[in-house]
Protein backbone atom coordinates (compact mmCIF):
# COMPACT_ATOMS: atom_id res chain seq x y z
CA UNK A 1 0.00 0.00 0.00
CA UNK A 2 1.29 3.45 -0.74
CA UNK A 3 1.76 5.72 2.03
CA UNK A 4 1.19 10.01 1.86
CA UNK A 5 4.46 11.90 2.16
CA UNK A 6 3.85 13.19 5.38
CA UNK A 7 3.95 17.72 4.84
CA UNK A 8 5.57 18.83 8.15
CA UNK A 9 6.29 22.71 8.52
CA UNK A 10 9.89 22.13 8.17
CA UNK A 11 9.63 20.05 4.96
CA UNK A 12 7.44 22.66 3.10
CA UNK A 13 8.98 25.32 4.44
CA UNK A 14 11.97 23.82 2.35
CA UNK A 15 10.53 22.55 -0.33
CA UNK A 16 8.33 25.99 -0.99
CA UNK A 17 12.00 28.18 -0.76
CA UNK A 18 13.50 26.60 -3.27
CA UNK A 19 10.42 26.64 -5.16
CA UNK A 20 10.08 30.39 -5.20
CA UNK A 21 13.57 30.92 -5.50
CA UNK A 22 13.60 28.95 -9.05
CA UNK A 23 10.29 31.50 -9.64
CA UNK A 24 12.37 34.26 -8.99
CA UNK A 25 10.47 35.03 -5.67
CA UNK A 26 12.67 37.91 -3.77
CA UNK A 27 12.55 36.75 -0.24
CA UNK A 28 11.50 33.06 -1.05
CA UNK A 29 11.99 31.39 2.51
CA UNK A 30 10.56 34.16 4.65
CA UNK A 31 7.43 34.95 2.01
CA UNK A 32 7.05 30.64 2.57
CA UNK A 33 7.18 31.51 6.58
CA UNK A 34 4.99 34.31 6.01
CA UNK A 35 1.84 32.36 4.22
CA UNK A 36 2.23 29.72 6.23
CA UNK A 37 1.06 31.62 9.01
CA UNK A 38 -1.84 33.24 7.28
CA UNK A 39 -2.79 29.64 6.76
CA UNK A 40 -2.38 28.49 10.27
CA UNK A 41 -3.19 31.80 12.09
CA UNK A 42 0.07 31.76 13.81
CA UNK A 43 2.91 33.94 14.42
CA UNK A 44 6.25 33.32 12.78
CA UNK A 45 7.64 32.00 15.98
CA UNK A 46 5.23 29.35 15.85
CA UNK A 47 6.63 27.52 13.18
CA UNK A 48 9.87 27.34 14.51
CA UNK A 49 8.86 25.60 17.75
CA UNK A 50 6.58 23.19 16.15
CA UNK A 51 8.71 22.32 12.87
CA UNK A 52 7.96 18.84 13.10
CA UNK A 53 4.18 19.65 12.83
CA UNK A 54 2.30 17.80 10.11
CA UNK A 55 0.20 19.61 8.37
CA UNK A 56 -3.69 18.26 7.24
CA UNK A 57 -5.23 18.68 3.61
CA UNK A 58 -7.30 21.50 4.42
CA UNK A 59 -4.22 23.33 5.48
CA UNK A 60 -2.13 21.95 2.54
CA UNK A 61 -5.19 22.97 0.35
CA UNK A 62 -5.14 26.62 1.65
CA UNK A 63 -1.24 26.99 1.72
CA UNK A 64 -0.78 25.22 -2.10
CA UNK A 65 -3.23 28.18 -3.28
CA UNK A 66 -1.54 31.03 -1.64
CA UNK A 67 2.00 29.40 -3.21
CA UNK A 68 0.50 29.30 -6.48
CA UNK A 69 -0.22 32.88 -6.37
CA UNK A 70 2.98 33.99 -4.85
CA UNK A 71 5.02 32.55 -7.51
CA UNK A 72 3.27 34.21 -9.59
CA UNK A 73 4.30 37.18 -8.39
CA UNK A 74 1.48 38.19 -7.23
CA UNK A 75 2.47 40.88 -4.40
CA UNK A 76 2.46 39.40 -0.84
CA UNK A 77 -0.32 42.19 0.45
CA UNK A 78 -3.10 41.30 -2.65
CA UNK A 79 -2.26 37.33 -1.28
CA UNK A 80 -2.68 38.35 2.70
CA UNK A 81 -5.35 40.90 1.64
CA UNK A 82 -3.32 43.83 3.97
CA UNK A 83 0.07 45.60 4.68
CA UNK A 84 0.65 46.66 7.96
CA UNK A 85 1.30 50.81 7.84
CA UNK A 86 2.34 52.84 10.59
CA UNK A 87 0.43 51.72 13.40
CA UNK A 88 -2.40 50.06 11.33
CA UNK A 89 -3.03 47.36 9.38
CA UNK A 90 -4.58 48.36 6.30
CA UNK A 91 -7.06 46.16 3.71
CA UNK A 92 -5.51 46.22 0.18
CA UNK A 93 -6.54 44.10 -2.93
CA UNK A 94 -5.95 44.70 -6.86
CA UNK A 95 -7.69 48.03 -6.70
CA UNK A 96 -5.24 49.55 -4.37
CA UNK A 97 -1.35 50.29 -4.73
CA UNK A 98 0.53 48.50 -1.95
CA UNK A 99 1.11 51.06 0.90
CA UNK A 100 5.12 51.99 1.02
CA UNK A 101 7.29 52.36 3.74
CA UNK A 102 8.42 55.51 2.25
CA UNK A 103 4.91 56.86 2.38
CA UNK A 104 5.37 56.43 6.13
CA UNK A 105 7.70 59.23 5.88
CA UNK A 106 5.69 61.42 4.05
CA UNK A 107 3.02 60.69 6.89
CA UNK A 108 5.42 61.09 9.53
CA UNK A 109 6.33 64.89 8.13
CA UNK A 110 2.51 65.62 7.74
CA UNK A 111 2.59 65.00 11.35
CA UNK A 112 5.64 67.09 12.57
CA UNK A 113 3.89 69.66 10.89
CA UNK A 114 0.37 69.44 12.50
CA UNK A 115 2.19 69.25 15.64
CA UNK A 116 3.84 72.47 14.83
CA UNK A 117 1.01 74.38 13.29
CA UNK A 118 -2.08 72.93 13.47
CA UNK A 119 -3.52 70.33 14.76
CA UNK A 120 -7.15 70.48 13.51
CA UNK A 121 -6.11 70.16 9.85
CA UNK A 122 -8.77 69.79 7.65
CA UNK A 123 -6.66 67.42 5.13
CA UNK A 124 -7.57 66.55 1.69
CA UNK A 125 -5.63 63.06 -0.08
CA UNK A 126 -5.45 62.95 -3.84
CA UNK A 127 -5.58 59.42 -5.13
CA UNK A 128 -6.01 58.04 -1.55
CA UNK A 129 -5.79 54.46 -3.25
CA UNK A 130 -6.29 52.61 0.15
CA UNK A 131 -7.06 55.65 2.41
CA UNK A 132 -3.23 54.63 3.96
CA UNK A 133 -2.13 58.08 3.95
CA UNK A 134 -5.40 59.80 5.31
CA UNK A 135 -6.61 57.49 7.20
CA UNK A 136 -3.36 57.42 9.28
CA UNK A 137 -3.54 60.99 9.78
CA UNK A 138 -7.18 60.90 10.79
CA UNK A 139 -5.58 58.58 13.37
CA UNK A 140 -3.27 60.52 14.77
CA UNK A 141 -4.67 63.45 15.17
CA UNK A 142 -7.83 63.36 16.87
CA UNK A 143 -9.39 66.76 15.71
CA UNK A 144 -8.44 66.73 11.82
CA UNK A 145 -11.07 66.10 9.43
CA UNK A 146 -10.44 64.28 5.49
CA UNK A 147 -11.60 63.86 2.26
CA UNK A 148 -10.52 60.78 0.02
CA UNK A 149 -10.67 61.37 -3.66
CA UNK A 150 -9.95 58.81 -6.12
CA UNK A 151 -10.40 57.80 -9.68
CA UNK A 152 -11.22 54.29 -9.33
CA UNK A 153 -14.22 52.66 -7.51
CA UNK A 154 -12.69 49.93 -6.41
CA UNK A 155 -10.17 52.05 -4.23
CA UNK A 156 -12.27 53.78 -2.49
CA UNK A 157 -14.74 51.33 -1.10
CA UNK A 158 -11.41 49.78 0.27
CA UNK A 159 -10.40 53.31 1.70
CA UNK A 160 -13.57 53.40 3.23
CA UNK A 161 -13.16 50.29 4.97
CA UNK A 162 -10.10 51.18 5.99
CA UNK A 163 -10.99 54.21 8.00
CA UNK A 164 -14.05 52.19 9.25
CA UNK A 165 -11.74 49.54 10.71
CA UNK A 166 -9.27 51.71 11.93
CA UNK A 167 -12.21 54.19 13.59
CA UNK A 168 -11.83 57.45 11.79
CA UNK A 169 -14.79 57.40 9.19
CA UNK A 170 -16.85 59.85 11.34
CA UNK A 171 -14.01 62.36 10.37
CA UNK A 172 -13.58 61.10 6.61
CA UNK A 173 -15.62 61.52 3.63
CA UNK A 174 -14.41 59.46 0.38
CA UNK A 175 -15.28 60.97 -3.11
CA UNK A 176 -15.21 59.59 -6.51
CA UNK A 177 -13.47 62.29 -8.21
CA UNK A 178 -11.05 62.98 -11.16
CA UNK A 179 -8.47 64.95 -9.09
CA UNK A 180 -10.45 67.98 -8.03
CA UNK A 181 -13.55 67.43 -10.77
CA UNK A 182 -15.63 66.82 -7.93
CA UNK A 183 -14.71 69.26 -4.93
CA UNK A 184 -16.49 72.19 -4.78
CA UNK A 185 -14.74 75.44 -5.26
CA UNK A 186 -15.45 77.01 -1.95
CA UNK A 187 -13.82 74.12 -0.27
CA UNK A 188 -10.35 75.21 1.25
CA UNK A 189 -7.83 72.56 2.71
CA UNK A 190 -5.32 73.03 5.42
CA UNK A 191 -2.84 69.99 4.10
CA UNK A 192 -3.40 68.73 0.40
CA UNK A 193 -1.62 65.87 0.13
CA UNK A 194 -1.05 63.35 -2.79
CA UNK A 195 1.58 59.79 -3.49
CA UNK A 196 -0.02 60.37 -7.49
CA UNK A 197 0.89 58.06 -10.38
CA UNK A 198 4.80 59.21 -11.09
CA UNK A 199 6.37 56.41 -12.96
CA UNK A 200 6.82 57.10 -16.67
CA UNK A 201 5.02 55.39 -18.97
CA UNK A 202 7.68 53.55 -20.80
CA UNK A 203 9.21 52.75 -17.65
CA UNK A 204 6.39 50.46 -16.30
CA UNK A 205 7.53 47.69 -18.31
CA UNK A 206 10.99 47.40 -16.27
CA UNK A 207 9.23 47.58 -12.75
CA UNK A 208 9.97 43.99 -10.65
CA UNK A 209 7.23 41.77 -11.89
CA UNK A 210 5.36 42.04 -8.28
CA UNK A 211 5.14 46.00 -8.98
CA UNK A 212 3.27 45.30 -12.37
CA UNK A 213 0.46 43.66 -10.99
CA UNK A 214 -0.15 46.91 -9.17
CA UNK A 215 -3.27 48.76 -10.56
CA UNK A 216 -1.39 50.68 -13.57
CA UNK A 217 -3.11 53.79 -12.80
CA UNK A 218 -1.53 54.20 -9.44
CA UNK A 219 1.50 53.99 -11.45
CA UNK A 220 1.72 55.46 -14.49
CA UNK A 221 2.24 59.34 -14.82
CA UNK A 222 2.25 59.58 -17.91
CA UNK A 223 5.29 59.78 -20.86
CA UNK A 224 7.76 61.93 -18.20
CA UNK A 225 5.84 60.44 -14.97
CA UNK A 226 4.99 64.73 -14.26
CA UNK A 227 1.36 64.48 -15.27
CA UNK A 228 -0.44 64.44 -11.95
CA UNK A 229 1.72 67.06 -10.40
CA UNK A 230 1.02 69.29 -13.37
CA UNK A 231 -2.33 68.77 -12.99
CA UNK A 232 -2.18 69.02 -9.28
CA UNK A 233 -0.47 72.05 -9.25
CA UNK A 234 -2.48 73.52 -11.97
CA UNK A 235 -5.31 73.82 -9.32
CA UNK A 236 -3.35 73.05 -5.48
CA UNK A 237 -3.26 77.01 -4.84
CA UNK A 238 -6.91 77.76 -5.09
CA UNK A 239 -8.22 74.98 -2.77
CA UNK A 240 -5.29 75.58 -0.05
CA UNK A 241 -6.01 77.50 2.10
CA UNK A 242 -4.06 81.07 2.51
CA UNK A 243 -1.09 79.62 4.73
CA UNK A 244 -1.93 75.47 3.63
CA UNK A 245 0.54 72.92 3.35
CA UNK A 246 1.05 71.00 -0.24
CA UNK A 247 2.57 67.86 0.13
CA UNK A 248 3.38 65.34 -2.73
CA UNK A 249 5.56 61.49 -2.75
CA UNK A 250 7.56 61.87 -5.76
CA UNK A 251 9.76 59.37 -8.15
CA UNK A 252 13.25 59.24 -8.96
CA UNK A 253 14.75 62.41 -10.39
CA UNK A 254 11.39 64.55 -10.07
CA UNK A 255 12.06 66.96 -7.24
CA UNK A 256 13.70 69.49 -9.72
CA UNK A 257 10.80 70.00 -11.95
CA UNK A 258 8.08 69.46 -9.17
CA UNK A 259 9.66 72.16 -6.89
CA UNK A 260 9.49 74.45 -10.11
CA UNK A 261 5.66 73.57 -10.41
CA UNK A 262 4.99 74.36 -6.87
CA UNK A 263 7.02 77.54 -7.28
CA UNK A 264 5.07 78.65 -10.67
CA UNK A 265 1.55 78.01 -8.96
CA UNK A 266 2.27 80.74 -5.74
CA UNK A 267 4.12 78.60 -3.35
CA UNK A 268 7.71 79.84 -3.15
CA UNK A 269 8.65 78.00 0.06
CA UNK A 270 9.43 75.07 -0.94
CA UNK A 271 11.20 71.28 0.88
CA UNK A 272 12.24 68.48 -0.03
CA UNK A 273 12.57 64.81 1.87
CA UNK A 274 14.78 61.81 1.15
CA UNK A 275 13.84 58.33 1.46
CA UNK A 276 15.55 55.66 3.49
CA UNK A 277 17.64 54.95 0.18
CA UNK A 278 18.85 58.82 0.63
CA UNK A 279 16.04 59.25 -3.14
CA UNK A 280 14.83 62.72 -3.33
CA UNK A 281 10.93 61.63 -2.41
CA UNK A 282 8.43 63.84 -0.78
CA UNK A 283 7.84 67.59 -1.22
CA UNK A 284 6.25 70.21 0.75
CA UNK A 285 5.26 73.21 -0.68
CA UNK A 286 3.38 76.39 1.01
CA UNK A 287 3.20 80.26 0.69
CA UNK A 288 5.85 82.38 1.58
CA UNK A 289 5.82 83.78 4.96
CA UNK A 290 2.56 81.24 6.27
CA UNK A 291 2.69 79.30 9.11
CA UNK A 292 3.92 76.29 6.99
CA UNK A 293 6.27 77.83 5.31
CA UNK A 294 8.33 78.67 8.55
CA UNK A 295 8.44 75.02 10.04
CA UNK A 296 9.20 73.37 6.23
CA UNK A 297 12.92 72.55 7.34
CA UNK A 298 12.41 70.71 10.00
CA UNK A 299 9.50 68.88 9.27
CA UNK A 300 12.23 67.52 6.35
CA UNK A 301 15.43 66.49 8.50
N1 LIG B 1 6.23 53.67 -5.06
C1 LIG B 1 5.78 53.02 -6.25
C2 LIG B 1 6.96 52.30 -6.88
O1 LIG B 1 7.89 52.91 -7.32
C3 LIG B 1 5.18 53.99 -7.23
C4 LIG B 1 3.99 54.64 -6.66
C5 LIG B 1 3.49 55.78 -7.46
O2 LIG B 1 3.58 55.85 -8.70
N2 LIG B 1 2.97 56.70 -6.76
O3 LIG B 1 6.98 51.12 -6.86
Amino acid sequence: METKPVWTIIKILNWTKQYFAEKGVENPRLDAEILLCAVLKCERIKLYLDFERPLDEQELAAYRGFVARRAQHEPLAYILGEKAFMRNTFKVNSHTLVPRPETELLVESLLSAADKVNSEPKILDIGTGSGAILVSLLDYLPQAKGVGVDIAPGALKVAKENAVRIGVADRAAFLLSDLFSAIPEEKKFDIIVSNPPYIPAADIGTLARDVQQEPHGALDGGVDGLDFYRRITDKAADYLTADGLLAFEIGIGQSKAVCAMCRACGLGAVAVRRDYADIDRMVFAAREGGRYADILLEITK
